[in-house]
């Protein structure tokens, strides 16, 4: 070789990962499910997740729950299926997410999410809640603060609180996401759950969550017996929710 030839480049990176074979399953879509009071918007939501783009023209709106509906989503970079269910109970039992929903200017709404989310099917590991204050558009009608739902959020071991209007699809793509991460999230969970069960911590975003329903009566009663002076306490940041 001549010696007064330039340097060789350096060697091409090592290849990427090898993507799962042709033959493997698809894994099933998350399902995720809307809870909460009547006239919070349960239904608004679902049909904001079947027609994301306005002003795209849904067919009228009709009494009773939305079907269950499913769309593909990109998160984080990759896709991922997504089944929403719209007040359905029985599916709360399998759910990857549940959307606990209550209307700001309702505070009637909000004070009976606890109760729902006492009511859920036993579930180990427990799927994720995401706390969602609906209706964010009636400013001038608002009766629960931000801060109060960060409050309940904490309270009920939510993983996310998000504020939608889903008459203004405000908002509602990010709850869509914040489903499939929280979904996903808990698959792995499940996965790795069954394996390590038994071992203390090791969880993502809060060791713990298991003892969620034992505690929870009694962490409800406070937080609401405490609404009133809760206005003149120091406010929790929402990064301090994933802590508790
Ligand atoms: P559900 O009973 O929880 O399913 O609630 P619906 O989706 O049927 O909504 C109840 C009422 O609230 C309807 O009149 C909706 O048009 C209205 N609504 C739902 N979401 C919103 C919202 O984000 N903002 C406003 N202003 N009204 C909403
Ligand atoms: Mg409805």
């Amino acid at each position: 070789m001549d010696p007064a030839a330039p340097p060789r480049r350096a060697p091409p990176p090592p290849p990427l990962p090898a993507p799962p074979p042709p033959g493997s399953p698809p894994s099933p879509p998350l399902r995720a499910v809307l809870l909460g009071p009547p006239g919070v918007g349960k239904s608004s939501l679902a049909r904001a997740f079947a027609w994301p783009d306005p002003p795209g023209t849904p067919p009228p709106h009709h009494e009773g729950p939305e079907p269950p509906r499913e769309r593909r989503l990109r998160v984080d970079g990759s896709a991922a299926a997504l089944v929403l269910y719209d007040g359905d109970e029985q599916a709360a039992g399998g759910a990857d997410a549940v959307l606990l929903v209550f209307a700001v200017s309702d505070r009637g709404s909000f004070a009976r999410l606890a109760p729902t989310a006492r009511g859920l099917p036993p579930a180990s590991p427990p799927a994720p809640l995401i706390l969602v204050g609906n209706k964010s558009d009636l400013a001038r009608a608002r009766q629960v603060s931000p801060r109060e739902a960060r409050g309940l959020a904490a309270v009920l071991g939510c993983r996310q609180h998000v504020e939608t209007s889903a008459a203004l699809r405000h908002r509602t793509e990010e709850l869509f996401r914040a489903a499939v991460r929280q979904g996903r999230l808990h698959r792995r969970r499940r996965r790795e759950g069954e394996e390590e069960e038994g071992e203390e911590g090791g969880e993502e975003e809060g060791g713990g969550r298991p003892r969620r329903r034992r505690s929870l009566t009694g962490r409800a009663k406070r937080f609401f017996a405490g609404l009133v002076p809760l206005a003149r306490q120091r406010s929790k940041s929402c990064s301090d929710l994933s802590a508790l």
